[in-house]
């Protein structure tokens, strides 16, 4: 709900309220507003009393949040949300808000020397965060199932000689523990909805990519990232990876329009994977410049020494020499992405 406070409330009562709203236990957020001061209280509507807090002497209104995601919701969080990823020895890589960041790696790790190799490769090409699965959820039981244990070991080889912090894929909760030095937890698109998963998430600090399910509507995705945020992780990045449509020259159809709608209804940073959108190589490029046009908080793509060796995903893998063309169009067209946003006018003066 959204709880509007009458104007002219004294810090006093202000303070007051919240002490209330925290030995009820509830999980609220301050929404900054010029006007009038307002709170937003995140929970399942049988868990709170509204007629209570309405009866409060400051409240002047309550009002009921419509869409059935609540912590996800803009409107109990109008502020967009940055998720930080801390860096040993340097500035965090930031993405949400106007951070924009390159996560970039091979489908999966298939060997030290590869994920080490590609990972400084990427580092010199604009890639601030290392991907690399090895719990794989293959379509397939006899395609490669990836290194598992053994592969977290190699990526975070891969972290420690260039620093990149790195993401990886959870296939199941029994896995937890080996994620402890991993920076960002991936939460693939067949495990969107494993709630008990999701919970689980929840309860950590560290950061969450979720990808969106391939037949997930955009309210099911935001009731997925509800299920982290709710638990008091509020460190939740989506991403788009394409959806199931009845379109089949590419692997999946890139829904680019989520962008704009998920940064319409939500404070979440929103990220794009072309590669698993598209399905092949050659597509990659469009469809990330498409997504950096469209607004997106970063890219995630799968980059391969030697694509046509690929243990999984070769197809659609670009090569470090492509990724270095594609990053620095990237770049190019984020800074006039930047300017138009902010000044029409004179970026048109300026020549663009
Ligand atoms: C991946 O990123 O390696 C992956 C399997 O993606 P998705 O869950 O989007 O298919
Ligand atoms: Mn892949």
């Amino acid at each position: 709900v959204i709880v509007t406070l009458k104007p002219h409330v004294t810090e006093k009562q202000y303070g007051d309220f919240m002490s209330r709203l925290r030995d009820m236990k509830l999980r609220f957020y301050e929404i900054d507003d010029l006007h009038s001061r307002s709170v937003s209280i995140v929970c399942g509507i049988s868990g709170l009393d509204t007629d209570m807090i309405r009866a409060m002497e400051i409240v002047e209104d309550v009002k009921r949040i419509d869409e059935p995601y609540k912590a996800a919701n803009r409107k109990c969080h109008p502020a967009d949300t940055v998720v930080e990823i801390p860096v040993a020895g340097s500035d965090p890589v930031k993405i949400g808000g106007g951070h924009f960041c390159m996560i970039a790696g091979p489908c999966s790790v298939e060997s030290e020397g590869q994920i080490i190799g590609i990972a400084e490769k990427l580092k010199t090409l604009g890639a601030r965060i290392l991907r690399g699965g090895v719990f794989k959820l293959r379509s397939s039981p006899y395609s490669f199932q990836g290194l598992g244990t053994e592969g977290i070991g190699f990526l975070l080889k891969a972290k420690a000689q260039t620093g990149l912090p790195v993401v990886t894929e959870i296939a199941d909760i029994s896995q937890l523990p080996e994620f402890e030095k991993i920076d960002v937890i991936q939460v693939g698109t067949r495990n969107m909805q494993n709630f008990l998963l999701l919970k689980e998430l929840g309860k950590l600090q560290k950061p969450v990519l979720l990808k969106r399910g391939a037949s997930s509507t955009i309210d099911e995705w935001l009731m997925a990232a509800d299920y982290i945020l709710s638990g008091g992780n509020g460190n939740v990045i989506l991403c788009e990876r394409g959806i199931r449509t009845f379109e089949t020259a590419t692997r999946n159809t890139l829904d680019i329009a989520a962008v704009p709608v998920v940064k319409d209804f939500s404070h979440l940073p929103v990220i794009v994977d072309p590669s698993h959108a598209t399905g092949y190589a050659k597509y990659v490029e469009s469809m990330s410049l498409a997504s950096v046009a469209a607004g997106a908080h970063g890219l995630i793509i799968e980059v391969h020494d030697n694509p046509e060796a690929a243990l999984s995903d070769g197809q659609q893998s670009i090569t470090p020499g492509e990724f270095a063309v594609l990053s620095k169009k990237a770049e190019i067209l984020r800074k006039a992405k930047v300017l138009a946003d902010s000044d029409v006018t004179g970026g048109i003066q300026n020549g663009f």
